[in-house]
């Protein structure tokens, strides 16, 4: 599940830690730096603490310049009886403080004699397994073993620099196959820094590069439609149907759609907006430009709810004007799905809205000039293709995010598109009031929520619901429905409920109860999560909120605070909580800027962890992290611009090998077998 299918791959599984076999260090050479090191002396003062389950294994290990302390939560009674007092072992571990003392937990040992340890090897790579390659000898070592194999036997023409020597001299890369050597042998500190810095700029570059070398192509040969009148519905809707100003905001987005969509060039942009700040609007705009010119326009949303909460938005605010808009998602009843088709097909529908259903072949336009597609995160790039086979041109495409990410990871990932971003919140929006409660002051929470409502406001209250624990989950929201209901008695009150596993016409009617306002309160799993409104509703009660990410937190936050009233989001977790947890909950109390949150979640979620973001496949960054490497993103992408202004097709001698490389590294790896 490593997904390692060929030789390229293999090698590209790069070890995430290295043993310092250089060297052995003495206990008073200790800081908290130090990578895994060895040490040599003897280990002593053997003691098990506690019983059972929390027992740990504690000794002192002595060298001839001091002590530190050694840990084992694991296998307590296994070490307890293996380790002798009277021998010296050669222990490997990472050094960690603790109040002024040095300790190392679980660390590898073995019983060495003085003449041993004379020979000393260089840096031992530790790559991670999967428990199938465990049990086919392939641990770290065996896997090590491999590697060195194939490195010795590896075709050289297959590595190869590619980069022109002023670059590599410019940034100071070391060469590709000296990286590709040194990241899986290197024999001191220095190397492994040097090969980690070039093949993390191995991944951002070719990310970039791919990425900007479509938008260029696209530029220069992906024709558009133009639409160059707004004198009919966008004005008349501008003038008589917006029922507020628009944002500066907002106004500087339509202002970019708008050139975008006279410039004769297909549009692909994206704009980033905070929830709340006022995307659906920017999308309805647009898409009126589209109809003012001729064309139809489709609006496309992750979840039914939301698409249909689209549609009845939009409705609303189109009511006297002469325009037709339907929509079409999974649960359309088979009559009603011929009739949108046929109307579709024969130019009688404006404005289509719906799910990913819109992709589907069946669905054919008469004209279709411009496709919206809201919160983005869900959708591949695959799908966005699929879109483009519905006209004789490919319709303009605007996406739509509400997951702020960093702007430097908005470059990286989201290189091929246009951006632009919606830095503002419609005016007279209260901040709203964050605070983490523990469970055992859940009553006094449900005894806000009853005054809350009282006062004639709507509650959310939210369950974590992921796949793997499914069931737990499932019974942990209905028991806390039961709770509520309890709580909170018809007829006085009426509580809606929704999940994913429901069928969608009872969601549907759920949902619709709390729409409406018959409903107070709405428990739910993170359904709700994207988009849905609901000015009325002032609290969010996020359940065990501990187990939502960051970004997830903020996003179920973003259903409150869109009225006028000042909104709460209350964090409920138990009193223990990870170190992380703690940290993500305060990261919410403080903040409500979604960027600032965005970048605190990259900075937790740590290296490679963006497939959440976009789509898996789409970005795969092994070894380099947005979060951390910064500064090599900036010199990738530099490099990357270079290049494709200069020649972004490669055409010229000086680039021959660059084009030799993207070559080998997408053609279909099908040389060997699977092995993990
Ligand atoms: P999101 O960006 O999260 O999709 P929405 O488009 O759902 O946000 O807008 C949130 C709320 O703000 C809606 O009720 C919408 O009518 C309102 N809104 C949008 N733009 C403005 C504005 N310029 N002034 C006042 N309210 C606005
Ligand atoms: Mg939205």
């Amino acid at each position: 599940y490593f997904n390692i299918f060929n030789v390229a791959d293999l090698l590209s599984h790069y070890p995430y830690r290295y043993i310092d076999k250089s060297k052995i260090y003495t206990t008073d050479e200790l800081d908290e730096t130090l990578p895994y090191i060895q040490l040599y002396g003897y280990i002593k003062n053997l003691k098990v603490v506690g019983v059972g389950p929390k027992a740990r294994l504690t000794a002192t290990f002595m060298d001839d310049k001091g002590t530190i302390e050694l840990v084992w939560f694991q296998a307590v009674s296994f070490h307890a009886g293996n380790i002798k007092s009277d021998v010296k072992y050669l222990i490997f571990g990472r050094p960690q403080k603790f109040g002024n003392k040095y300790s190392i937990v679980h660390p590898d040992r073995k019983i060495a004699s003085s003449e041993e340890i004379e020979h000393l090897a260089g840096f031992q790579a530790i790559y991670s397994t999967s428990e199938t390659m465990k049990k086919k000898d392939m641990d770290s070592e065996g896997l090590s073993k491999l590697m060195n194999r194939i490195w010795k036997d590896l075709d050289r023409n297959e590595v190869f620099e590619y980069l022109p020597h002023e670059v590599i001299s410019k940034y100071q890369l070391m060469s590709l196959p000296d990286a590709l050597e040194k990241i899986h042998f290197p024999k001191n500190a220095k190397e492994i820094l040097a090969a980690q810095k070039r093949i993390k700029f191995e991944e951002f570059f070719h990310l970039q590069f791919k990425m900007l070398q479509q938008k260029t192509k696209r530029k220069k040969f992906e024709q558009g439609f133009l639409f160059p009148k707004i004198d009919l519905h966008f004005d008349d809707f501008y003038k008589n149907h917006l029922p507020f100003q628009l944002t500066n905001a907002q106004k500087n987005v339509l202002r970019d759609i708008r050139k975008d969509t006279m410039a004769g060039r297909q549009m692909n942009r994206l704009v980033q907006g905070d929830v709340g700040s006022g995307k659906t609007i920017v999308g309805l705009m647009s898409m009126l430009m589209a109809i003012d010119n001729g064309f139809q326009a489709c609006m496309m949303a992750p979840t039914e709810i939301l698409a249909r909460q689209h549609y009845e938005g939009l409705s609303q605010l189109l009511q006297t004007m002469d325009l037709q808009v339907e929509i079409l998602t999974g649960s359309t009843s088979a009559k009603n799905k011929k009739r949108i088709l046929d109307d579709l097909k024969h130019g009688k529908i404006d404005i289509l809205l719906g799910t990913h259903a819109l992709i589907e072949p069946t669905v054919i336009f008469s004209n279709l000039g411009l496709v919206v597609i809201d919160e983005q995160h869900r959708f591949g790039v695959a799908q966005r293709g699929a879109l483009w086979e519905k006209n004789s041109l490919p319709p303009h495409i605007l996406v739509m995010t509400a997951t702020p990410i960093p702007r430097t990871l908005a470059m990286t990932i989201y290189g091929d598109l246009d951006y632009s971003v919606i830095d503002e919140l419609p005016p007279g929006r209260k901040p709203i009031a964050t605070r983490h409660v523990f469970n055992s002051k859940k009553q006094e929470v449900f005894h806000f929520v009853r005054k809350e409502i009282d006062e004639g406001r709507q509650v959310y209250i939210v369950f974590p619901l992921i796949e793997e624990s499914e069931k737990m989950d499932l019974k942990n929201l209905e028991d806390g429905y039961a709770e509520i209901i309890q709580l909170f008695p018809s007829p006085k009150y009426t509580v809606a409920k929704v999940h994913g596993k429901m069928k969608n016409d009872e969601k549907n009617a759920q949902m619709e109860l709390f729409v409406s306002g018959k409903a107070q309160i709405l428990v739910s799993t993170t359904v709700i999560e994207v988009g849905v409104n609901v000015p009325n509703a002032s609290i969010m009660v996020i359940e065990n909120a501990e187990r939502f990410g960051l970004s997830q937190l903020h996003q179920l936050r973003g259903r409150v605070g869109r009225g006028a009233d000042q909104s709460y989001c209350i964090l409920m977790t138990d009193y223990q909580l990870s170190i992380d947890g703690r940290k993500r909950m305060n990261i919410m109390v403080e903040t409500n800027n979604g960027f600032v949150i965005a970048e605190e979640d990259l900075k937790m979620r740590g290296p490679g962890d963006i497939s959440g973001t976009r789509q898996s496949g789409d970005v795969q960054l092994k070894l380099a992290s947005v979060a951390i490497d910064g500064d090599i993103l900036a010199m990738s992408r530099q490099v990357a611009i270079q290049i494709v202004e200069e020649d972004s097709e490669l055409r010229t001698e000086k680039y021959k090998n660059l084009q030799r490389y993207q070559i080998l590294r997408d053609r279909n790896h099908q040389k060997w077998g699977r092995i993990s």
